[in-house]
């Protein structure tokens, strides 16, 4: 009876790895035509001055309106868009999009207000990056140093000299780069020599932890020291209490982002910037902690 049972979880499992394996096809030939039939659309995260607490920017974040699936997440569909390449045509698409909002809410609150957009591997390593970033620009007429392109370790899978080389291009045009996620990578302290980078985000995993003991107060503190030694801005990812936000302001971490400040939403479900009230109660900054 064992034997027979084991036989059939195996033709289950199998079973199961064929849906899914079918699933994803289905996903791939879905994601081809979504861009065309209007199915993104961009969430924006705002990213907070802890030191003022008024938003200076906010980050995009793409959302999918599948047909029958309802709303699909970055999470499930990025890597697939990745794979299959649709991630190059999607990703100038959000580019567009979040340029010409950022001039918008620009415009409506009379001072510059930045917009992050997250890059993906297969993106930097398009001979059209430059192109597509300078046409975002140009079509929105925002200027450079408000756009921020948010990268991963992962870039670093590609061709290092010729990602290099990109990133390069991209400052040439006036625009930041962030390193995203940062900490999270096997080889964060090498990527940070190589990338030529203007901001580090400090990957939400530690600063879930601040504020519970152990050593991520540590942690984080020395990736802020490490940022204000490079000349780097910092960005905090993931706030969610005021326990850790209170901890990143004794730090001195200049930016934050998290659900405490506000969630992803369509740009019409925003508090324009400068508009509402601010989105934080300033902390003051104090002396950093000894590190021990
Ligand atoms: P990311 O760039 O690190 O973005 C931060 C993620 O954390 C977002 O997830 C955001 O919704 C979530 N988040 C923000 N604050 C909090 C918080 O306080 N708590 C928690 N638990 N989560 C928070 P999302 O929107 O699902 O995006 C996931 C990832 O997908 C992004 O990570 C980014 O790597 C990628 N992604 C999103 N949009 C794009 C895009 O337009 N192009 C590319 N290439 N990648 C994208
Ligand atoms: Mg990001
Ligand atoms: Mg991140
Ligand atoms: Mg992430």
């Amino acid at each position: 009876i064992a034997k027979a049972r084991g036989k059939n979880r195996l033709v289950l499992y199998a079973d199961g790895m064929a849906q899914a394996a079918q699933e994803k096809i289905v996903l791939l030939e879905d994601l081809a035509g979504a861009t065309s039939a209007g199915q993104f659309e961009v969430h924006y995260q705002p990213t907070i001055d802890l030191s003022s607490g008024t938003t200076t920017g906010y980050e995009a974040l793409l959302r999918w309106h599948h047909p029958t699936r309802g709303l699909v997440l970055p999470a499930e569909f990025i890597p697939l868009a990745e794979e299959g390449g649709h991630i190059v045509e999607i990703g100038r698409w959000v580019l567009v999009e979040a340029a010409r909002q950022a001039a918008a809410w620009s415009a409506q609150a009379g001072r510059p207000i930045g917009m992050a957009v997250n890059l993906s591997p297969r993106q930097l390593a398009d001979d059209d990056v430059v192109a597509t970033v300078r046409a975002a620009l140009d079509g929105s007429g925002l200027p450079a140093r408000q756009l921020t392109l948010e990268v991963t370790e992962g870039v670093l899978m590609h061709d290092v000299d010729q990602v290099v080389g990109q990133l390069l291009a991209l400052r040439a045009l006036g625009v930041r780069i962030a390193i995203d996620d940062f900490g999270t990578g096997y080889s964060s302290l090498s990527y940070l020599r190589r990338l030529p980078a203007d901001i580090v985000k400090i990957d939400r995993s530690f600063v879930q932890d601040l504020g519970s003991g152990g050593r991520s107060t540590t942690l984080v503190a020395s990736i802020i020291e490490l940022a204000r030694s490079l000349n780097l801005d910092v960005v905090a990812e993931g706030v969610e209490t005021p326990e850790q936000q209170a901890v990143l302001g004794r730090l001195a971490c200049s930016h934050v982002q998290g659900y405490l400040f506000g969630r992803p939403q369509p740009a019409d479900a925003q508090t324009p910037p400068g508009l509402g009230p601010v989105a934080a109660v300033p902390i003051p900054r104090g002396p950093l902690p000894a590190c021990t």
